[in-house]
């Protein structure tokens, strides 16, 4: 297994405090991995500035090509990386082989076009005498931080279009799930030129931290929780660093009476609970009508009754457990002070699962209320609440009425009040009788403090780029 940090040319181990990386499947350790020291992010911030100076004048054309044998580098070693990312975040395999890789080489292959073809203002004589054009150009060194939830997936969303863009990087994987970035940076390193990519490892509070306030880095991207963006915000204060942040999110899903509700459960069934619901557009807050609501719960309550985990057979399992020990006590206790509540009736799960790895059962949490914290925090665990709602102004305002803005979802067989719905919702995704479904050619990011900046799309190299404005007078 990889274990070494990439610094400019070097692989070398952290050598301060060591972070446990387990099997969240069985809670046993799986290695050790030490971070690293303010020299060696010192050292890798020089190298990427360094690279700069010459990756930056390579041709869109030459940056394409070094994507597309990334691509193609992931793609032949799928099974690998499916087997290191299954073991890291403790993912039925086959999720991450079906679901996960597939995606995740189109996210390279997307942006390796994309950076060929990019739209643009028309060059002209907008001054009599004058001609000027638009030109897009890197902006430096980005900071990459990554969360734990897809490690390998969130990478190729930070990596492909900042490196398509003409920019070099510093990526710092969650200190949780390091593998796979870890086994990449090999392939990387063998792709790009020296210094255009470094990997180091650590926690947030240490390397996190001294990489946002780095000032040899131009630009933080960063994913993650909505405290952790506004930390990124005060240090990019200091020095007025671009930040692309892509903070949390608690997906309302409006299911109106005329909905198909067998589609609308077999949606929730997958789209609720995939990941073990450790996904910021979880389908997670459900709003029914009164005409449906008692159908929905009971026929959401029996399907989500038979989602598997936890087999030995791993083939069979449609979910993992939660990332840590800690992840699955803080789902529990959302659930233990939603189940105090009179009004609320969990009818199926609640509990953590038995054994020693951090399962927690899949939960539907009926009775909900707008005001109840379950509806309003992000649990990030297989836990889904429905509310009963009156009329579509009430489901409206209850589904906009929250801190997040990321993703949502409407269910109707009514075309136009699904369209009435879609343009009042204030999100930076709404699906109509879908959730979930992500292309590489369509933007992800959110509103409110779900952060700003796009993943994925034209609208990723856009920020991941300056516009600048060149005037030749004549
Ligand atoms: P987190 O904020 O704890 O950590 C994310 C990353 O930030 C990690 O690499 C961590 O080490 C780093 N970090 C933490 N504190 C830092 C600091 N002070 N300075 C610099 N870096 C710091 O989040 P997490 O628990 O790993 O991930 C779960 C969160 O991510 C959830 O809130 C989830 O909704 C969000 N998320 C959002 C999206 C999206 O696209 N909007 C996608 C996936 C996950």
């Amino acid at each position: 297994m990889d274990t070494q940090m990439l610094i400019g040319s070097k692989f070398e181990s952290g050598t301060e405090a060591a972070e446990t990386i387990l099997n969240p499947r069985n809670g046993e350790t799986i290695m050790e991995l030490a971070e690293a020291s303010q020299g060696q992010i010192d050292t890798a911030v020089a190298a990427a500035r360094k690279a700069f100076a010459t990756w930056s004048r390579t041709t869109p054309a030459q940056r394409a090509g070094y994507l597309l044998k990334i691509a193609e580098r992931i793609e032949a070693d799928a099974q690998a990386f499916a087997a290191l990312e299954a073991l890291n975040c403790g993912k039925p395999i086959n999720a991450v082989l079906n679901d996960e890789i597939p995606a995740i080489v189109d996210c390279y292959r997307f942006f390796a076009g994309a950076v060929r073809a990019l739209p643009g203002v028309v060059a002209g004589e907008y001054m009599p005498g004058h001609t000027s054009m638009i030109r897009r150009d890197p902006i430096g060194v980005v900071a990459s931080i990554a969360p734990w939830n897809y490690p390998l997936m969130m990478m190729a969303w930070k990596l492909a279009p900042a490196l398509a863009g003409g920019n070099t990087i510093v990526f710092k994987p969650s200190e949780q799930t390091p593998l796979t970035a870890l086994k990449l940076a090999r392939v990387l390193a063998e792709i790009l030129p020296e210094g255009v990519f470094n990997l180091v490892l650590g926690r947030g509070e240490s390397v996190g931290n001294a990489l946002i306030n780095h000032p040899g880095v131009a630009m933080i991207s960063i994913t993650g929780d909505i405290a952790t963006g506004k930390k990124v915000l005060q240090a990019a204060a200091k020095s007025v660093k671009r930040t692309h942040l892509e903070l949390g999110g608690k997906a309302p899903v409006v299911v109106f009476d005329d909905a198909d509700l067998d589609a609308v459960v077999r949606g929730l069934r997958a789209f609720g609970y995939y990941n073990a619901g450790q996904d910021c557009t979880a389908a997670c807050r459900i709003y029914a009508g009164s005409k449906v609501y008692d159908r929905l719960v009971a026929d959401l309550t029996a399907a989500v009754a038979t989602i598997r985990y936890g087999e030995a057979d791993d083939t069979r399992n449609e979910i993992g457990p939660l990332i840590s020990r800690r992840q699955r006590d803080r789902v529990a206790s959302f659930v233990e002070r939603a189940a105090e509540l009179k009004h609320i009736e969990i009818t199926t799960g609640g509990k953590p699962a038995n054994g020693s790895g951090f399962f927690y059962q899949p939960t539907v949490v009926a009775g909900a209320r707008q005001e109840d914290e379950i509806v309003r925090r992000e649990v990030f665990g297989p836990v889904v609440s429905v509310t009963r709602f009156s009329d579509v102004d009430q489901a409206v305002a209850w589904a906009n009425d929250s801190d997040y803005g990321l993703a949502s979802s409407v269910w109707t067989r009514d075309v136009g009040r699904a369209m009435a719905c879609a343009a009042r919702l204030q999100y930076g995704c709404t699906w109509i009788n879908t959730h979930f479904m992500l292309v590489n050619e369509m933007p992800h990011g959110g509103l409110k403090q779900s952060g700003y900046g796009k993943d994925m799309s034209l609208y990723a190299l856009e920020d991941y780029t300056a516009v600048r404005h060149v005037m030749v007078a004549h």
